[in-house]
């Protein structure tokens, strides 16, 4: 019988292609996001700041995740429908800007397709149902944080908040808030307490308070057992990632890191291979 037909029966790679697709659309919604929301944010702290001040903010034309419209940043040319085709439009247009030819940066379509790519693999690993939908969710808004963190140093509240609250809210239906609620208090505790140690011993800040969040929101999504994992696999990472820099030159010893991105990335890879990794972390740990 037709009715009895069970939900995971969809075709895994069709659905693993809806979801690339779906992800390149995702994707190049979040290119708007990465390039404007920190200097929406900064617009908004000038502003609060000329009121401190007393004085009339300037008035500014609108700008936030819809108007204006994508133009091209050289020349303003509002760029062309066809052009906005996520990967396809930049392929298209060459990666040039059809007016005025200055080049488009690789940036756009690399995060369209790694929107693309994790989509897809999120789709292969759950299959179709309500925790692919979160496990999308949760990539679109860490692609965000990790490349808005690589440019600005910032995480900010207005990503790592509603991640964190959606996080926990989820927990309640799928009967594992105290997991939740216990990886949200320890992700933002861990990490403070780590923060103020540092400032302590060192009198410099190693990292920023949205570290802090995202770790919460992180261990609101995945559960307390996620953080351990998830922190030993960003500092390795990072620490690996901040000695290729300072080796090449690029980097100034002082200057503090980006731990977000890090964090991000550990976040996603324990979402999907958590229930191998967190095994063979306990073994680790006890040496068993
Ligand atoms: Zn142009």
């Amino acid at each position: 019988m037709l009715i009895d037909a069970p939900v995971h029966a969809v075709d895994p790679l069709l659905l693993a292609a809806g979801a690339a697709l779906l992800g390149l659309l995702i994707g190049s919604f979040l290119n708007v996001v990465i390039h404007r929301l920190p200097r929406m944010l900064e617009t908004e702290w000038r502003a609060q700041c000329e009121e401190l001040a007393g004085r009339e903010p300037a008035p500014a034309a609108r700008y936030d995740l819809i108007a204006p419209r994508s133009h091209c940043p050289a020349c303003q040319t509002p760029i062309r429908f066809l052009h906005l085709l996520p990967l396809l439009g930049w392929l298209l247009a060459r990666g040039r800007c059809a007016a005025c030819g200055v080049e488009i940066p690789t940036r756009y379509p690399l995060v369209e397709a790694l929107t693309a790519l994790l989509f897809a693999l999120a789709a292969l690993h759950f299959g179709f149902g309500w925790t692919l939908a979160a496990a999308m969710l949760v990539t679109a808004v860490l692609v965000a944080l990790t490349f808005i963190d690589f440019d600005t140093q910032l995480l900010p509240d207005q990503l790592t908040l509603p991640l964190m609250w959606v996080g926990l809210a989820a927990s309640l239906p799928a009967g594992r808030a105290p997991d939740a609620l216990l990886g949200a208090m320890a992700g933002y505790l861990s990490l403070w307490s780590v923060y103020w140690a540092f400032k302590l011993v060192t009198g410099k800040e190693g990292m920023g308070y949205g570290d802090f969040k995202l770790l919460a929101a992180l261990g609101a999504w995945l559960g307390w057992q996620a953080l351990v994992p998830i922190v030993l696999i960003a500092s390795v990472a990072g620490a690996v990632a901040g000695l290729a820099l300072i080796a090449r030159g690029d980097h100034a010893r002082d200057t503090p890191i980006a731990f977000g991105p890090w964090l991000a990335i550990a976040g996603w890879l324990v979402m999907l291979w958590g229930e191998g990794l967190l095994p063979a972390f306990q073994r680790l740990l006890t040496g068993g």
